[in-house]
């Protein structure tokens, strides 16, 4: 299976070097939090999959909700106006679990179509309007939106540029709250006041009549797991209401119960006039992604295509078995998995947390499920681990040795975003094994 791999499956970009060095991990099962590869070597999986597996694995409830709707209907277009059973419920029952009216729902593969879908609907929104110089985006750094061409581009990490022509001339963007990090320091009011000023500076720059929409995620999650200071997402959301810009909210890590309630914006009282979700929607077993529009948002698209002819979708939109699996998650989240998943996380953090005293960690922060622990080789100075990837992955494998699944990113920040359904057991064997993990590191 390691050659076969190596000689014929494309994986995700960021892999190739460890990939070429190493060869694959077979994975061959799971069940719950725990990951079994193709040796028999048994893994509690702290990252989730990648940060989508929330219900955990192993789910009969899924697979037969799956099995059912395969025999019944795999399949239906949603061109053509034809839709299916759970489709439509899953579509009804999302917009009556979102924030305020977040009423009209679009669903795609996964997360990066369904931004890219917004950069979409967001020009033809202007575009109805007769506002269609309304076509700049604004996003933030570390922000992480997906591959695809366009929504890369609104992506602000470095890899994910350079080398692929991104962004594009309309894409631009503002400086991270990165609070460990911050130039002008940890206080929350002055970050959130920076951050309101850059962005303000930005649309000064580009001029409001031009500015379209600013992305963000509640917490940046594939840029290290970074949280703003509580009132940051009110604060940029109040800024851009003001000029007339639409407010993205990418849910794609943060929704689903990974950070305590089912969207993380509701913590913030925010309502987005979009929100992108993937990953916990069908936490893994199947891919979907689910754009969300305000009334307004929907209504201004509707008018227009109303008007004339139009044309955004995919083959696999709505697809019945993935709307039947992510009615069944959203079961589950009700059914005592949110609850579970607030308690695990309370655990994890304060895990976490008892490990800051260790002379590599130089921050541990995160909310609910998601979390990170930013590695430092001097914890006054803050200096950053050197940015080899041998060092993530060295780390990645003292992790697995030791049974533990996390996500080493290459300038020594780990990331935690265990599934919600674990055990206190499990949650203490995810601290006890990444403690493990840090004190072979010292070596
Ligand atoms: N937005 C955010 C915030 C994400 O974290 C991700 C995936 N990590 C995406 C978009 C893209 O989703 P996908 O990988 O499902 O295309």
């Amino acid at each position: 299976l390691i050659e076969l791999d190596r000689a014929h499956l494309v994986h995700p970009v960021s892999s190739y070097r460890s990939h070429e060095r190493m060869g694959v991990r077979v994975l061959k099962s799971a069940r719950g939090a725990t990951v079994t590869d193709a040796t028999g070597h048994h893994l509690l999986d702290g990252f989730a999959g990648l940060w989508c597996v929330n219900v955990g694995y192993g789910q009969e409830s899924i697979v037969d909700a799956a099995t059912k709707q395969l025999r019944e209907l795999p399949y239906a277009t949603g061109y053509f106006g034809l839709g299916s059973e759970p489709a439509i419920r899953l579509a009804a029952k999302l917009a009556e679990l979102s924030p305020g009216d977040l009423n009209h729902i679009y669903f795609t593969l996964g997360g990066s179509d369904a931004v890219d879908s917004t950069i979409r609907f967001i020009r033809y929104y202007y575009h109805s309007k007769g506002t269609p110089q309304k076509d700049q985006f604004i996003s933030v750094e570390y922000g992480y939106h997906g591959s695809s061409t366009a929504g890369s581009g609104l992506t602000a990490i470095p890899v994910f540029h350079a080398g692929f022509g991104a962004p594009f001339h309309w894409q631009h963007k503002i400086p991270s709250h990165y609070v460990y990090r911050n130039p002008v320091g940890s206080n929350s009011q002055a970050i959130i006041d920076a951050s309101v000023g850059a962005l303000r500076a930005k649309i000064a720059e580009l001029g409001a009549e031009r500015v379209a929409a600013f992305y963000a995620e509640p917490i940046q999650g594939s840029g290290g797991v970074l949280v703003p200071p509580v009132g940051w997402l009110t604060a940029m959301h109040a800024v851009c209401k003001e000029h007339d810009i639409l407010f993205v909210a990418d849910e794609v890590i943060t929704g689903f119960g990974r950070t305590g309630p089912l969207f993380a914006c509701e913590e913030d009282d925010v309502t987005p006039d979009l929100m992108t979700t993937a990953k916990g929607l069908t936490s893994g077993y199947v891919p979907l992604g689910a754009v969300f529009m305000s009334d307004n948002v929907y209504n201004t698209i509707a008018d227009g295509a109303g008007k004339a002819d139009v044309g955004h979708g995919y083959t696999y939109s709505a697809h019945p078995v993935s709307a039947a699996v992510g009615l069944e998650c959203l079961r589950l989240y009700e059914d005592g998995l949110l609850d579970n998943g607030r308690r695990a996380g309370k655990r994890l953090m304060a895990g976490l947390r008892s490990l800051a005293d260790h002379p590599l960690v130089g921050d541990v922060r995160g909310r609910g499920m998601l979390a990170a622990v930013e590695l430092v080789t001097d914890k006054a100075r803050k200096t950053p681990l050197p940015p080899e990837a041998d060092l993530a992955r060295r780390i990645f494998d003292r992790a697995w040795n030791n049974g533990l699944v996390i996500r080493a990113f290459a300038n020594g920040v780990l990331g935690y975003a265990p599934p919600l359904c674990c055990t206190d057991e499990e949650i203490d064997g995810i601290i006890e094994r990444t403690r493990r993990t840090l004190d072979q590191t010292l070596d």
